[in-house]
């Protein structure tokens, strides 16, 4: 173990409105590890050892009840959390449904936890994957994880322009105030997506090793060793128990959200 981070530590859960949960099919990345999540290199001993799409695959998205018991949790504990939005559910047929529109009530609760102080949403993308040529599809006799990571450098600007602007339009839209932080699906991001993500308004860029970014003009940037990171997976998969043991060992002070943590 590491000594504790200086400055405030930040709850963050992933993958909500990722419809990566269910076209993407792979091994297991990372370990939970002292209540930390690390990376595992999974992939490979997953496709080594055990039938590639069985053992992993598709998981569902957290539904309305199961998003107000994290809230009611994050008030007793007088927490905060961002929770990492995918703005757009790529449907299989490789069209996009607005989070807002395809989860109408568990997005209504996120955004009471936004109204609440408890939560900041935070822009994961337009899509967490790469749309053209239906590459976010699952493979017979392989990993596609590759394809679900959003912000590759070897992608046009623009491509990178647009998905950002269009996540923040939809989640903006819906919660009524601006969104702020940038999430980079799989941490993978490029020099493209900085420029667009300033430009599009955010100010802080939070994910594994976001600080080898810094400096970029209008953003700050929280690496992951100030944040205590967490998929929406986790709670589908484990109940409220992953967040109880994530709240009780919070930090003193408690949990921030990583706006805060950045500030
Ligand atoms: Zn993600």
């Amino acid at each position: 173990m590491t000594a504790a981070p200086a400055g405030p530590v930040a709850l963050r859960m992933d993958d909500v409105g990722a419809a990566s949960k269910r076209h993407e099919v792979h091994g297991l990345t990372r370990l939970r590890l002292a209540g930390l999540s690390v990376p595992f290199p999974g992939n490979f001993l997953f496709l080594k050892y055990l039938p590639p799409i069985k053992c992993w695959g598709p998981y569902r998205e957290l539904v309305a009840g199961e998003l107000e018991a994290a809230l009611e949790r994050l008030a007793r504990a007088g927490a905060r959390m961002t929770v990492a939005v995918t703005a757009g559910w790529v449907e299989d047929d490789g069209s996009i449904t607005p989070y807002p529109s395809k989860y109408a009530d568990a997005s209504r609760v996120l955004r009471q936890g936004v109204e609440r102080g408890l939560v900041e949403v935070a822009n994961h993308g337009y899509t967490h994957c790469v749309l053209r040529d239906g590459r976010f599809r699952p493979r017979l006799f392989s990993g596609n994880r590759a394809e679900h990571r959003e912000f590759y450098d070897w992608l046009p600007e623009a491509v990178h322009r647009e998905h950002l602007s269009r996540a923040q339009g939809i989640l903006q839209d819906f919660l009524g105030r601006p969104v702020e932080t940038l999430v980079p699906p799989g941490n993978v991001l490029s020099r493209k997506t900085l420029g667009a993500a300033a430009e599009a308004g955010l100010r802080v860029v939070s994910c594994l090793g976001a600080s080898a970014w810094a400096p970029a003009e209008g953003l700050a940037f929280l690496d992951d060793k100030r944040v205590v990171a967490f998929h929406d997976r986790d709670l589908v998969l484990g109940g409220a128990a992953p967040l109880d043991r994530l709240l009780a060992a919070a930090p003193p002070g408690g949990y921030v959200t990583v706006r805060e943590a950045a500030a």
